[in-house]
């Protein structure tokens, strides 16, 4: 089963219509009214793949209670931390049992290359599971010195409630990096699938009852933002949000969840600089900038999608680049041959023609692409433009496409400047065989992860997360973990 055609064809005859994309509340698949569902959309051909059944209010609430009724009376939080390790290790393996169904419906439902959903994504969701699983049982709190004979003590707890807020990129491994930290630490989890690609979140429900997990430990939804999304936000009975989206939705779900002030992990957008100095690697720093922009059509929340170059190589390194970004293969995400599929659907695509149109009007130069390809409704054309001010929107804003803005500098002080002028701080990159200017620029860059001479490593040891607009909290790594523990202080007489 190698081609695309037949991926499709057997995604279309024998795996889509034998799954289960029911919501999953309290350990059960629920039915919905028939007419309560909505449309899935091929982001490459632009079809509805099948409908879904749309949580609302009702089922967001519903989900909350039961998730309430597991953290308080039911097992989990007072399981021994072993036990918890033993279902997430099950849930690991049932992945990796399912490891090409999941990738091939992942690619069906985000347009992302299947190749890097089975070589990246899917595995790494099973491999975050195991990390956390060994996690569970290493969760100590402290002994602090007494204070006139009274004993002093630490205990870390899970924090209750988690309500897991899901982008559309992604989202397999997205789903990993928030409900395994928090069923290691003890919690349970109310999962919400984005509208605009539900299917693997909703699958993995069919692998949590084959895993057996204690009923309303994990309750997966699928529903649209200001429906069961707000439902979520608001609920009193949850204790923690932890989002992966847009900076905006972030912002409105803190202005909506005021009246009971959950904790929030928030992983947001991003503007990263990719700088390359004049003594780097030139055919390296090219070759790896097509990854850093380009990557899952630019629809990757860590995208070098700001490209620094110091003027007196500038010309050489876009002779190097250009002809790279003219051979990229665009096509079928379910071809292996492909290396940049769709963007996830026709409003996306209408946003980013907006921004580079709005730069061609302001007199920028488009380097190469800035337009629609013929490869299906959604593509875009890998998209360089360069002469633009600093405060142009396509500079500030995240586009959230493959299109990437060029900047001149002259000495590292000023590259550091430009990287610096964003209100985004999710990543950066430096490429230069200078060892001082390597720790100069990690020194002096505010972003939470820095590459240096590599970009776009991101590992399930290795906390992950931004600052500013980029977010707060981190996600991965003993950091993931502590997002969904409280601690609390115990004085003994
Ligand atoms: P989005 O903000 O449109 O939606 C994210 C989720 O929030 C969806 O499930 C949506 O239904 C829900 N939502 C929308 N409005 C809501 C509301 N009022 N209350 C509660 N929930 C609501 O984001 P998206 O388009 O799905 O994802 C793309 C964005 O995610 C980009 O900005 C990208 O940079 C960011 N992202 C960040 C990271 C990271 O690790 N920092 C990773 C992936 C994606």
């Amino acid at each position: 089963m190698n081609t695309s055609s037949e991926r499709r064809q057997k995604l279309n005859k024998d795996i889509i219509p034998n799954l289960e994309f029911r919501p999953f509340i309290g350990g059960s698949f629920i039915n919905l009214p028939s007419d309560n569902v909505m449309p899935v959309i091929d982001p490459y051909t632009g079809n509805v793949i099948i409908t879904v059944p749309h949580s609302g209010e009702r089922e967001a609430n519903l989900a909350v209670e039961a998730a309430r009724h597991a953290f308080d009376k039911g097992p989990w939080p007072n399981l021994h931390p072993r036990e918890r390790a033993n279902y997430m290790v099950k849930l690991a393996n049932i992945i990796d049992k399912n490891i090409e169904t999941i990738a091939l419906v992942e690619t069906l439902d985000t347009g992302r290359p299947f190749k890097g959903a089975l070589g990246w994504e899917i595995p790494n969701a099973s491999e975050v599971f195991r990390y956390y699983a060994g996690w569970a049982d290493k969760i100590t709190g402290c002994t602090l010195p007494d204070v006139a004979g009274v004993n002093i003590e630490t205990y870390q707890e899970p924090v209750g409630v988690c309500a897991a807020i899901m982008p559309w990129n992604f989202p397999f491994a997205a789903l990993a990096w928030k409900i395994a930290p928090a069923l290691a630490a003890g919690c349970t989890v109310v999962v919400k699938a984005s509208e605009r690609a539900p299917l693997t979140t909703l699958l993995l429900a069919t692998y949590v009852s084959e895993a057996n997990f204690p009923a309303g430990v994990i309750n997966i939804i699928a529903g649209t933002g200001d429906t069961a999304g707000n439902a979520l936000v608001k609920n009193r009975d949850v204790d923690k949000i932890s989002f992966t989206g847009s900076t905006s939705t972030a912002q409105q779900i803190i202005q909506n969840s005021l009246g009971h002030l959950p904790g929030w992990s928030l992983e947001l957008g991003g503007k990263s600089a990719n700088v390359i100095l004049n003594d780097a690697n030139l055919q390296d720093a090219a070759q790896n900038a097509i990854g850093a922009m380009f990557t899952m059509s630019g629809q990757d929340c860590g995208a070098g999608s700001r490209l620094l170059l110091e003027r007196n190589i500038a010309k050489e390194f876009l002779s190097i680049l250009i002809p790279l970004i003219k051979s990229r293969r665009l096509g079928d995400p379910m071809d292996d041959a492909t290396e940049q599929g769709p963007l996830i659907d026709h409003n996306q695509f209408e946003r980013v023609s907006e921004y580079v149109d709005e730069a061609r009007k302001s007199g920028a130069n488009i380097l190469i692409g800035g337009s629609g390809t013929k490869d299906g409704p959604n593509f875009y054309h890998p998209t360089l433009i360069t002469d633009i001010p600093q405060n142009a929107r396509i500079v500030r804003e995240e586009i959230f496409g493959p299109v990437a803005t060029v900047h001149l500098f002259d000495g590292l002080d000023e590259a550091i400047s430009i990287a610096n002028d964003s209100c985004y701080s999710l990543g950066a990159a430096i490429w230069t065989t200078s060892a001082e200017k390597a720790q100069e620029f990690r020194r002096k860059i505010r972003t939470g992860t820095v590459w240096l001479n590599c970009y776009g490593w991101y590992d399930t040891v290795s906390p992950w997360g931004g600052r500013g607009l980029s977010g707060q909290g981190k996600e991965l790594g003993k950091e993931g973990l502590s997002e969904f523990l409280t601690t609390k202080a115990v004085f003994r007489k």
